[in-house]
């Protein structure tokens, strides 16, 4: 048994939509690891290390990229790179680098956090920025730097938002990172290149974990000076691999392979929303499948039964409280996202049947 509770022999035939981290590499993925050349990435000696760094680099139109453990790491990386003890950045108060990364950048970087509020678009109004960047003054912390998230939490910031975050932190002489994890999904859904995005930010952080599907990494992106530095902090973070070319192999195939399919996910979570627009009991969160998520807010605390009953049925979902998330990726294809609409739907007119009775 693992976490899930589903013995490790069952796996394969459960449909897991809690995230779309949870991929398993295919057969191409793993044929490209197994072959892959390796040596040793501390020396610079990895030839698949510095193939993916070169190729990703160039995707995005940026000088240099640095192959990571983990996207927690690429952002703690980029922060501890942009900023000094006494620094701070500011920071989308639901944002990823501030809420979920465990306080890193304070922890470790001495790097103070200044979240503004995210509005209901999911993009930072630039005004609130402008509100809290500080004078230079003793009594204050330096405002180095402004970190946004594309996508957030499946949802799209707009090209003309983020140029507008460019103009605007060229002006005030921020920085400007962006905490990419799936902004390959972005790109799709925007309809433009990953090099479009990635020049409105001095610093890019992509994850090949998510719906790209690699097993294991991330990449972050800058200029030659930047990644020179970052790759200081990678080790000093512990973060400095050996053989990584294994790895990198994976996130080749990721970047091109994985990119490719990523409409596919896009229009099956459009597809579930769908199903699941009449649903009484729940409403699906409009607006917000415009990539590989779908937001379900219930109407009552039922969320511990819906789970335990999508368990039942062979299906991981994500609830916290009253809101659950389902994501799509490459390991579950549009018939095994209609059983998870079909087990929802039941799931809710059982119970709307049981309060009829009662
Ligand atoms: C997943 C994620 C990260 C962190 O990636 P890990 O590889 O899980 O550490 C950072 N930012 C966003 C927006 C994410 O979704």
């Amino acid at each position: 048994m693992n976490a899930t509770g589903i013995s490790s022999t069952g796996i394969d035939a459960v449909i897991d939509v809690r995230s779309d981290t949870v991929t398993r590499p295919g057969e191409r993925m793993r044929a490209a690891i197994a072959r892959a050349a390796v040596g040793d990435d501390v020396y610079g000696d990895d030839p698949s290390v510095n193939d993916l760094q070169a190729f990703a680099a160039d995707l995005l139109g940026h000088e240099a990229s640095l192959f990571m453990p983990t996207g927690t790491q690429s952002n703690l990386v980029a922060l501890l790179t942009h900023c000094q003890r006494g620094d701070e950045y500011i920071v989308g108060a639901d944002a990823h680098a501030y809420k979920y990364e465990g306080g890193g950048a304070a922890a470790l970087g001495g790097i103070q956090p200044q979240p503004v509020a995210i509005g209901a678009d999911g993009v930072i109004d630039l005004a609130d920025v402008a509100s809290v960047i500080k004078e230079h003054d003793e009594h204050f912390a330096r405002s180095r730097l402004l970190c946004l998230e594309n996508t957030q939490h499946g949802r799209v910031q707009s090209m003309e938002s983020m140029l507008a975050a460019r103009r605007f932190t060229e002006e005030c002489g921020l920085r400007l990172h962006l905490d990419g994890a799936r902004m390959c999904n972005a790109a799709v859904y925007l309809g433009v290149s990953l090099r479009e995005i990635a020049r409105c930010f001095d610093s890019v952080s992509l994850c090949l974990s998510k719906g790209l599907g690699a097993p294991v990494g991330s990449l972050l992106f800058g200029n030659r000076g930047f990644i020179d530095e970052a790759r200081r902090w990678r080790k000093v973070t512990g973060g400095g691999m050996r053989q990584a070319g294994l790895l990198a192999a994976a996130g080749r195939i990721a970047l091109t392979d994985g990119l490719a399919r990523l409409q596919e996910d896009h229009d099956n979570a459009a597809h579930l929303a769908d199903r699941l627009a009449e649903v009484k009991g729940l409403d699906v969160r409009q607006g917000w499948t415009q990539t590989n998520m779908v937001w379900l807010d219930l109407h009552t605390d039922c969320g511990t039964e819906l789970s335990a009953a999508a368990k039942q049925s062979g299906i991981l979902l994500s609830v916290r409280g009253r809101s659950c998330r389902l994501v799509t990726h490459c390991d579950v294809d549009a018939a095994q996202l209609d059983r998870v609409a079909d087990m929802i739907i039941r799931f809710f007119q059982t119970r709307s049947a049981e309060v009829d009775v009662a």
